[in-house]
C-alpha cells in the first residue's frame, strides 16, 4: 500500500509521508465539512466562512493524526525500534516500524502512546473551547470539532481489533500472561477478522435499514480491518517460522570438502577451476579436521602444488563460519552477515554435517517478505 507514497517532510528526523489515496480523503472531509458539518453546526454564515472553516478542520485532522503516530514512534525509538517513518492512508496513519517489538511491555507503551496522545490533545482542544464558547462563532466550533475528532481517533484506534493499537494491546496483554507470542498473535488476528465481520453484518443492517452511505462505510472499514488483521497475522506467522527454521532443514548434507591428503596441484584443478568459495572445509577420517581458504591455496609458490597437502597449510575452523544444525536460520544468517560470508559450515562436535549458503536462507527469506509486502 505505501508502495507510491510521497515525502512531505521531515521532523525530529522522521519522514512524513502521504499516501496518494489520503488526498481523496483529504478533498472528502474538507468537502463534507464545508457542506455538510459547519453549516448545520453553525447556521446563518455565507459559504465562503464554511469552506475556510473546513479547511481548517482538515488540517486539524490532518496535524491531529501526525502527532498521534509521532508519539508511536517517539515511544518506539525511546525503545530501540528503528522507525521508518509516518505514512498517512486511508484510514489514518502508520507508524512504519523497522522491526517488532522486543517484549510485551515495549509493545503495550507504544501502542498505548498514540491513543494516549489523541485524548489529551482533544482535551487540550476541549479546554480552549470551553475558554471562548461566549465568543459563539467559527473559533469555538472548530475546537469543539477538534477535540471531538481527536476523541474519535482514539476510540477507533482502541477497538481490540489487530493490527489497530488497540488490538496491539490486547496482543501484548496475551503475550504477557502466556509469554507465548506467536499464539498471541494470531489470537489477537483471529479477534481483529472477526471484528472486521461483525462491522461488514452492521455495514448490511444499516443499509437494509435505508441508511446506504452509512452502511457503506461501516462495511469499507470492516473489510480493510479484517484483510489488515489477515496480513498481519500471516506476516507474524512467517516470521516466526523464519525464527524456528532450523539450520538443519536448509543444509545441503553433501558439500564439497577436500580429503586432508589431496596436494595443492590437485586442489587447484580439481576445485578452485569450477568453483567459487572463500574457503574449503578439510575432512579426515570422516571428522573435520581444519578449513584452507582459496587465498592459502592461491598463495603457494608453483614449485611445492606438488609436495605441499592441504592439511599442512588448513588452519582451525573456528566459530565465525561454522554454525550447529541446531542453529536457526536467522542465526546463520547473522553469522554470514557479520563475517560476510556466504557459507557456512553446519558442524556438530567434530563431524561436518553439511554446508548452508546465503541462497539457502534467502529462499525461506523471500518468501516471508512476499507476504510482508501484501500485508503493507
Ligand atoms: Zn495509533
Amino acid at each position: 500500500m505505501f508502495e507510491h507514497r510521497w515525502r512531505l517532510f521531515r521532523l525530529f528526523g522522521f519522514e512524513v509521508s502521504i499516501d496518494p489515496s489520503w488526498i481523496l480523503i483529504a478533498l472528502l472531509v474538507t468537502w463534507s465539512l464545508a457542506e455538510g458539518y459547519f453549516p448545520s453546526a453553525l447556521p446563518g454564515h455565507g459559504k465562503g466562512l464554511y469552506w475556510i472553516m473546513g479547511v481548517i478542520g482538515a488540517v486539524g485532522m490532518f496535524v491531529s493524526i501526525i502527532f498521534h503516530e509521532f508519539c508511536h514512534s517517539i515511544v518506539a525509538r525511546r525503545y530501540g525500534l528503528p522507525m521508518k517513518g509516518i505514512t498517512l492512508f486511508l484510514f489514518g496513519g502508520v507508524a512504519q516500524m523497522g522491526d517488532e517489538p522486543k517484549s510485551a511491555k515495549v509493545e503495550i507503551l507504544m501502542a498505548a502512546a498514540g491513543p494516549a496522545a489523541s485524548i489529551v490533545l482533544g482535551g487540550i482542544f476541549f479546554a480552549f473551547f470551553q475558554l471562548t464558547r461566549n465568543l459563539s462563532g467559527a473559533i469555538p466550533e472548530l475546537l469543539a470539532f477538534l477535540a471531538v475528532i481527536n476523541w474519535i481517533l482514539a476510540a477507533f484506534n482502541l477497538l481490540p481489533a489487530f493490527p489497530l493499537d488497540g488490538g496491539r494491546i490486547l496482543r501484548s496483554i496475551l503475550w504477557w500472561t502466556k509469554k507465548d507470542k506467536s499464539w498471541a498473535t494470531s489470537t489477537a488476528s483471529a479477534i481483529g477478522v472477526g471484528f472486521g465481520w461483525v462491522l461488514i453484518i452492521l455495514g448490511v443492517l444499516h443499509m437494509l435499514k435505508g441508511n446506504f452511505l452509512g452502511g457503506v462505510w461501516y462495511a469499507l472499514i470492516g473489510m480493510f480491518l479484517g484483510a489488515a488483521a489477515r496480513s498481519q497475522g500471516a506476516v507474524q506467522e512467517a516470521r516466526s517460522q523464519f525464527q524456528r527454521r532450523k539450520v538443519s532443514d536448509l543444509m545441503t548434507d553433501d558439500p564439497v570438502v577436500l580429503p586432508a591428503d589431496a596436494t595443492i596441484r590437485e586442489v587447484l584443478e580439481d576445485h578452485l577451476l569450477k568453483q567459487d568459495f572463500k574457503f574449503y572445509p578439510v575432512v579426515q577420517d570422516g571428522r573435520l579436521a581444519g578449513c584452507i581458504s582459496t587465498k592459502t591455496i592461491k598463495q603457494t609458490p608453483p614449485e611445492q602444488w606438488d609436495a605441499t597437502k592441504v592439511m599442512e597449510r588448513a588452519q582451525s575452523c573456528g566459530r565465525s563460519n561454522a554454525v550447529s544444525p541446531d542453529a536457526s536460520a536467522a542465526e546463520a544468517l547473522k553469522t554470514m552477515q557479520d563475517n560476510s560470508l556466504r557459507r557456512l559450515l553446519v558442524v556438530r562436535g567434530e563431524k561436518l554435517e553439511g554446508v548452508v549458503t546465503l541462497r539457502d536462507i534467502l529462499g525461506e527469506k523471500a518468501w516471508i517478505e512476499k507476504i510482508d509486502g501484501v500485508a503493507d
